[in-house]
């Protein structure tokens, strides 16, 4: 498949390329656009064929529903099937456009692909003039999952894309690096109490704050309980090499770390270490890669994906990472993280 690429500006938006991407949009194609969560991989979402081009483009499976995006609140109450409540309200006013996606029950308008074969569906405004202006000119909503292949880091810069999917896909609409850098919050409303599904850029607190009551899926916070948000189960971020998280008390943890490297290089291999600006320059071997200030974990929020990618390109064999708190933000950096790693952590205790 020929793959036409645009470079786009988010300030000084090219509405031409946007509205040839629309117009493949509408004819049922595939375009990948920057939001700014991470990139999207967005498709007609009132399509069953549409849907099914997005599964085979990223080799996704096929029972990890994808997530409606909109640009009007006119085109949520199309694809729901039920009253909006008040609660729901109240976080639209709050974080749309932004990083929270709410589940509610499912139209008849949004076929069986999209959602999985759900009754209920996933839906977001995403903060980007390009996006929010594809789905305007296209007139329809737009399913988008993340823009890589299946299982790896998720894409917050445009040479991602172009890397995972140029010749998978109709239009790259290439923008800046994404903002917020990973997923949106999954937030299910259809039961008794709103329920996390999936921490991103909206936190817990946040959450809290303007609704009350928020639980967490068991699913996240125990290996017992099934995930509810049918993706979650699924290997995920994963880089090439196999990675290792090391939590306890920072300066025991960094200790660990330079003897496990230690250890690897004797061996011949090539480390990497995800470390942060306060521990950096602890490290002596291999590719240190700094996730940011330990102070603002949203800096580590914008920075893991590609640091992920980056241990990719330098074919490290190993990496080991420091545990960030988990705390706000927190929360769901740890969670890309601990996934990225197949959830291989090891506590170091004084
Ligand atoms: P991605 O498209 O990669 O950002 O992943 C979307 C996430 O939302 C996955 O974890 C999905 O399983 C989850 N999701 C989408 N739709 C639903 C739904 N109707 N119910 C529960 N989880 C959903
Ligand atoms: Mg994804």
């Amino acid at each position: 498949m020929k793959t036409k690429i645009f470079d786009l500006n988010e300030n000084n938006i090219d509405f031409q390329a946007i509205k040839e991407a629309a117009e493949v949009i509408r004819n049922n194609g595939t375009v990948v656009f920057p939001t700014e969560t991470v990139y999207g991989l967005g498709a007609n979402a009132l399509s069953q064929e549409a849907a099914k081009a997005i599964y085979a483009a990223k080799g996704r499976p096929t029972d990890n529903p994808l997530i409606v995006h909109i640009s009007n609140i006119d085109m949520l109450l199309y694809v729901i099937g039920e009253s909006l409540s008040e609660k729901a309200k109240k976080l639209m006013d709050k974080f749309w456009p932004g990083p929270l996606t709410l589940i509610f029950k499912k139209s008849s308008a949004v076929p069986e692909d999209v959602t999985a074969g759900l009754d209920t569906v996933a839906v977001r405004m995403p903060d980007n003039e390009i996006a929010l202006e594809l789905i305007r000119q296209s007139g329809l909503p737009i399913a988008a999952p993340s823009a890589n292949i299946s299982g790896k880091p998720s894409p917050t810069k445009a040479e991602h894309v172009i890397g995972d999917l140029k010749g998978k896909v109709d239009v790259i609409l290439g923008g800046s690096n994404s903002r917020v850098g990973l997923e949106s919050t999954v937030l299910d409303l259809t039961g008794e109490v709103p329920t996390i599904l999936r921490p991103g850029g909206v936190t817990l607190e946040e959450l809290q704050t303007v609704i009350g009551e928020v639980r967490i899926d068991k699913g996240l916070v125990s290996n017992e309980a099934a995930p509810k948000a049918p993706g979650m189960k699924y290997t995920h971020y994963a880089p090439d090499a196999a990675m290792t998280i090391l939590k306890g008390e920072l300066p025991m943890v960094v200790q660990a770390i330079q003897h496990l490297a230690d250890e690897q290089t004797k061996l011949g291999k090539l480390v990497g270490i995800l470390a942060t600006e306060e521990t950096k320059h602890s490290y002596h071997a291999g590719v240190v890669i700094s996730m940011g200030s330990r102070s603002n974990l949203y800096m580590a929020a914008a920075a893991i994906f590609d640091a992920l990618r980056q241990f990719d390109k330098q074919k490290v064999d190993v990496i080991y990472a420091e545990a960030l708190s988990e705390e706000n933000i927190g929360m769901a950096v740890m969670n890309r993280l601990k996934k990225a790693a197949g959830f291989h952590i090891i506590e170091i205790s004084s």
